[in-house]
């Protein structure tokens, strides 16, 4: 779950760390008297996308006579007069520093990352990052990041940001955070740092060990980022995603969906939906999504559907009759094309073979191999043999 910045810096300031005097202000809010003492404030839109300072979602004020003019211009930007947005004391920054605590997926631990200069375009002066691996379990000293720091700082600077930065991986594990990222953090002219911003993902599969009531604004933001049809499908019990493409894709598993996603834009075509199983949610919505997928197809934009299944102890001919029954219940907004990968015990009422008969035979094309699948439909819809790659 993505953390609003509101929440992200609740959470840092529970943990100890400083982050500057706000006030959350909802729909119509006026800012409180206090905020007319701030001699410079910030103006922020509470939404979960980065980036906002470049579209222009977070304004500097001189002053509270400014607030009502830039309040105007955010929600002018976004076209939604109901977003929340941040109304914070302006942080003197003497330096504007990138620290960020992640899980580094491929060396199975956590990662702290520091970079010299923060700020917006951080990501592309890359290559002044220091990088800290974490070992599980274990605390970082402020001497084993400061041996980082020290290669992008000065000395007194590095020294300070270490023991600031090496509190960080603890806070990260606690709170079950995938992404820690404070850009900026602010180093004052009296030494203090102050965290501008803050990033935090945190693990949903970790919920359950946390107060589910807690960031509040994080959930009414991701739930009203939801389309229709994303939410249809979380009530209905899988999780979908919509994405902009021509082909709605219907698959169980990040995994796959992933594999046919790219599998579909290395042939000129791309996916309108990605789909993957709900935490907690039953395993078998196979129905759930092919109901969600007619919907989705029926859109002028759409010109296939792929449903993609890969079992391997369930029974392929289950599947085969209730895809048969979907197929049968209505025609098709779209052409659907059939791929199927089934493990030996999956089998034993039909073989992969009959199975392809039979959907033949309801003029569905169905093929075991996903690139040879991709082929038929790129071909079907007419994209041009140039873009097709492989
Ligand atoms: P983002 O663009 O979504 O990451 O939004 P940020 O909260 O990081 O704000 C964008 C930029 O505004 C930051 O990179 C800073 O340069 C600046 N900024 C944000 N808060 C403060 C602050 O308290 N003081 C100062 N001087 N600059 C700030
Ligand atoms: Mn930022």
């Amino acid at each position: 779950m993505r953390l609003a910045e509101y929440d992200g810096k609740a959470l840092l300031r529970r943990h100890g760390l400083a982050v500057p005097r706000a006030v959350l202000l909802r729909a119509g809010d006026e800012p409180p008297d206090e905020a007319a003492g701030w001699p410079n404030l910030f103006l922020k839109a509470q939404v979960l996308e980065g980036g906002r300072g470049k579209s222009g979602l977070v304004r500097r004020l001189h002053g509270i006579a400014d607030f009502r003019e830039a309040r105007r211009l955010i929600l002018a930007t976004l076209d939604d007069a109901d977003t929340p947005l941040l109304l914070e004391e302006a942080v003197p920054i003497g330096r504007e520093i990138f620290v960020a605590v992640r899980v580094d997926g491929t060396g199975h631990r956590l990662e702290l990352v520091l970079a010299a200069e923060g700020g917006e375009d951080v990501e592309r002066s890359a290559k002044k990052l220091a990088r800290v691996a974490i070992e599980p379990g274990a605390a970082p000293t402020a001497e084993h990041v400061f041996a980082a720091a020290a290669e992008l700082f000065p000395r007194d600077v590095a020294a300070r940001l270490a023991r600031y930065a090496a509190r960080l991986p603890d806070i990260a594990r606690q709170e079950d955070l995938q992404l820690l990222e404070i850009n900026p953090l602010a180093l004052t002219a009296d030494g203090r740092f102050i965290a501008c911003d803050a990033k935090l993902i945190r693990d949903e599969a970790a919920d359950f060990r946390h107060d589910p009531n807690e960031f509040a604004l994080s959930r009414m933001l991701a739930e009203r980022a939801l389309t229709a049809a994303e939410r249809a499908a979380r009530d209905l019990g899988f999780q979908l995603v919509e994405t902009p493409g021509d082909v709605v894709l219907v698959t169980s598993g990040a995994g796959l969906a992933m594999m046919m996603m790219d599998l579909l834009a290395d042939h000129g075509l791309g996916a309108a939906s990605f789909m993957d199983n709900l935490r907690g949610a039953p395993d078998e919505t196979m129905n759930e999504r092919l109901q969600v997928a007619r919907t989705l197809a029926k859109r002028p934009g759409i010109k296939a559907i792929v449903f993609q299944t890969v079992i391997a102890s369930r029974s392929l001919a289950e599947r085969i009759d209730a895809l048969t029954t979907w197929i049968e219940a209505e025609p098709l907004p779209k052409p659907l094309f059939v791929g199927l990968a089934a493990g030996h015990a999956a089998t034993r009422r039909i073989s992969p073979a009959a199975a392809i008969e039979q959907l033949g035979a309801l003029g569905v094309p169905a093929f075991t191999d996903p690139i040879a699948l991709v082929k038929a439909v790129a071909h079907a819809v007419g994209v041009p043999l140039a873009v097709s790659r492989s």
